[in-house]
């Protein structure tokens, strides 16, 4: 039997030395894969460094190596720390197998339920994933970011006095704030007109140029703004909204005219499509389309006043349509469509130089489909003059133009029957009536006369 139960020693050493280097190798690669150096990345968006009355924290966490191992959110204010969050992640398994590695974290601060006072303090946001290094507590990401901690609304105190505005017509507004506040402006129903800092010595001092649409209805006029940390306020605006009544007036349309000009348009229509269908669809599409581009043309707008005085109107012209004039469209007999006029149609000798009805910049010069080959002046804090059917330029895009110098021809381009400008103004991203700026009395009287008040109390 002895010789039965004879030990291979050699085999079994061999065997042993095996497993014992596969160990090694498996440890050795276990620990480069958790030695790895790669930090966690983390990006932190926030609007403003402020912390308002219910904050709104929003981030997202990743890591390329080993995975995510804990998330740590707290605020430190006068020397105190308050954990504001924590979240520990899963282990990964030995081949990595439930290892997370990218995460978005969001969490609401409420400063008054923890107990934090308003003022100066560190947002700390740390993320650790599972690697070795660190004495086996992982890479670290470490952001500290300097905010405000701010719960108190901002107080409004209007200065400037009346605010009686037309249907169609524009007004100004000046008000202080107790602080500085990103969003600033007049609420005339649901429109909104942002209000600009900086054109006064001091810098919580707004002006909000403002109007209502023609068909405006009688609301209230208020200011809203809202401060860094999103605390808003809210006050009635001393004003109100007068009705008026506008023109009726029919435009006829020749069987000439509507051939050259659908021609011109070449509407993308097939070729059964009657003309007075592919008429209004450039009458209404198109028109809407531009109407567009001229409503958003106010991000273009300078913090800055630059006109003076009262606009000038085109030389030695009459008007041939005003403002918000309700036309009917009329042909062969028949009203096909209805539009509202937003500007006012004046009309000289045929390629009349136009001039610039005042100081400004020229934001657009371009053709802008039915008003034709189109100027827009921007005169800053989002007064704009729009200048259209011109049958050439003289400025470009970009080019500052003092008031009175000739900015281009008259002309037919677009949807005009005569050569003749369209000529409109814009406040902010509504068509008003231009009448108000040509009239020296009503721009001192509610523009020039507000500003100058203030200047004297400020
Ligand atoms: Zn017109």
């Amino acid at each position: 039997m002895a010789e039965m139960i004879e030990i291979d020693w050699k085999t079994i050493k061999l065997q042993i030395i095996v497993v014992f280097v596969v160990l090694l190798i498996l440890m050795v690669w276990y620990a480069v894969i958790r030695l790895e150096w790669q930090n966690p990345v983390v990006t932190l968006n926030m609007k403003y460094p402020a912390v308002g009355p219910e904050q709104k924290l929003s981030f997202s966490v990743s890591d390329t190596g080993i995975g995510l191992r804990k998330v740590w959110v707290g605020i430190i204010k006068d020397g105190r720390e308050t954990v504001l969050s924590e979240k520990n992640y899963p282990t990964p398994g030995f081949f990595g197998g439930k290892a997370v590695y990218e995460d978005i974290v969001k969490l609401t601060i409420e400063p008054k339920k923890l107990n934090i006072s308003d003022g100066d303090a560190v947002l700390r946001l740390e993320v650790r994933d599972f690697a070795w290094h660190g004495w086996l507590n992982g890479n670290k990401t470490l952001i500290e970011k300097e905010v405000k901690i701010d719960t108190v609304p901002p107080t409004i105190t209007v200065l400037s006095k009346t605010h009686a505005v037309v249907q169609g017509g524009s007004c100004l507004a000046i008000y202080k704030l107790s602080k500085p506040c990103p969003v600033t402006g007049i609420y005339v129903g649901k429109n909104f007109f942002p209000g600009y800092s900086g054109y006064f010595k001091d810098p919580n001092t707004y002006l909000a140029f403002f109007a209502a649409n023609y068909d405006q209805g009688t609301e209230t006029l208020s200011v809203s703004v809202t401060d860094f940390g999103g605390n808003n306020s809210t006050v009635p605006l001393p004003g109100y909204v007068l009705k008026r009544t506008f023109k009726r007036d029919t435009i006829s349309l020749s069987q000439n005219f509507m051939a050259r000009k659908v021609a011109e348009f070449n509407v993308d229509m097939p070729k059964n499509v009657s003309v007075v269908e592919k008429f209004l669809k450039i009458n209404s599409d198109l028109r809407k389309k531009n109407n567009d581009l001229f409503e958003s043309a106010w991000k273009k707008t300078e913090k800055d006043m630059l006109w003076d005085g009262h606009f000038v109107r085109l030389a030695r012209s009459e008007s041939q349509a005003s403002f918000a004039d309700h036309r009917d469209y009329r042909y062969d007999g028949e009203t096909i469509d209805k539009q509202v006029h937003l500007g006012v149609d004046l009309a000289s000798v045929a390629h009349a130089p136009i001039n610039a009805a005042n100081r400004g910049k020229v934001i657009l010069a371009e053709f802008v489909g039915i008003y034709g080959n189109t100027v827009i002046i921007d005169h800053g804090f989002g007064l704009m003059s729009t200048y259209s059917h011109l049958s050439s330029f003289d400025v470009r895009e970009g080019q500052t133009v003092v008031k009175g110098e000739i900015i281009g021809r008259t002309g037919t381009t677009g949807l005009a029957g005569g050569d003749h400008l369209h000529f409109g103004i814009l406040v902010h991203n509504l068509f008003v009536n231009p009448a108000e700026w040509w009239d020296a009395t009503w721009v001192k009287g509610n523009v020039l006369n507000k500003i100058n008040a203030v200047k004297l109390m400020n």
